[in-house]
């Protein structure tokens, strides 16, 4: 279907909103209901819809217009150039494997499960990026040596959100629309690795949340738990506010970043989720 006029219709709404506003000014452009439309403007100036009308079909998926043009997840086009890990990988093991059991208190087990490797040159973390249905979307690599800077690089071999799902079978059950109860995001993937032992986690190699990622989320996830690290609680919350009429967000602010968690404070950690 082509919406091309009633996005039109959302981005004027939007044009009079300040950086993190919602209106609900404008009756539904596709069901025409009036006082059930949301239009919010996010901070980064993207721009979120929802027709919160049950009977609403069109509307009632909701979406998001990008700063930029009127471009949907369906229609982006954009340049995409893959970047594939080059180096050697073999097997993790020895020092290289009892370094990261110790720093962050890994079982090998897990490591093995995630399909971590150890790549060279440099000495490095090899560690695969798969989407939630199980696809490679490419390689996040972590140097043994601190020196080398940076610490970890990016190799994104397809055109996909960049977001690590770890999701440990039968771990927890999907509902009917096929969405987990909980889905715990974080930072890094060595904190995803140690979350997923409760809930399905998500890396997001960073802090950012664009809202193609959010719409991956919030079609797998009832709620989502935004759990970054300590520094960045502020960010969280804001996400959160932002994205309310996407989906269910909550925060769980943290004493400790939960790479570094113990088990016993993982555990406390995960029932405040
Ligand atoms: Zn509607």
């Amino acid at each position: 279907m082509n919406n091309v006029e009633q996005r039109l219709e959302i981005k004027a709404a939007a044009d009079g909103l300040p950086p993190g506003g919602t209106s609900n000014d404008i009756p539904c452009p596709w069901c025409k209901q009036a006082k059930s439309f949301s239009v919010t403007k996010t901070r980064l100036g993207d721009v979120l819809y929802l027709c919160h009308r049950a009977s609403c079909t069109e509307g009632g998926r909701g979406g998001y217009i990008r700063e930029r043009g009127l471009s949907s997840t369906s229609q982006v086009k954009r340049e995409f150039t893959p970047r594939v890990y080059t180096g050697t990988t073999r097997y993790l093991e020895g020092p290289w494997l009892s370094q990261l059991v110790d720093a962050y208190r890994l079982a090998e087990v897990e490591i093995r499960w995630a399909g971590w490797l150890h790549g060279y040159p440099p000495d490095a973390i090899v560690m695969p990026v798969y989407s939630a249905y199980g696809t490679r979307r490419g390689v996040l690599t972590k140097f043994f040596d601190k020196s080398v800077v940076p610490k970890t690089l990016t190799y994104k071999e397809v055109d996909d959100a960049w977001m690590g799902w770890y999701i440990r079978s039968g771990a927890s059950p999907q509902n009917q629309e096929g969405k987990y109860s909980t889905v715990v995001v974080v930072e890094d993937p060595i904190s995803a690795l140690k979350a997923s032992r409760f809930y399905p986690a998500v890396s997001i190699y960073g802090t950012y949340l664009s809202p193609q990622m959010i719409e991956e989320l919030t079609n797998l996830g009832d709620r989502i738990v935004l759990c970054f690290d300590r520094d960045a609680t502020q960010k969280a919350l804001d996400y959160a506010k932002n994205y309310a009429m996407m989906g269910n967000f909550r925060t769980v602010p943290l004493s400790k970043d939960v790479k570094d968690m113990t088990q016993q404070e993982l555990q406390e950690w995960s029932e405040l989720l």
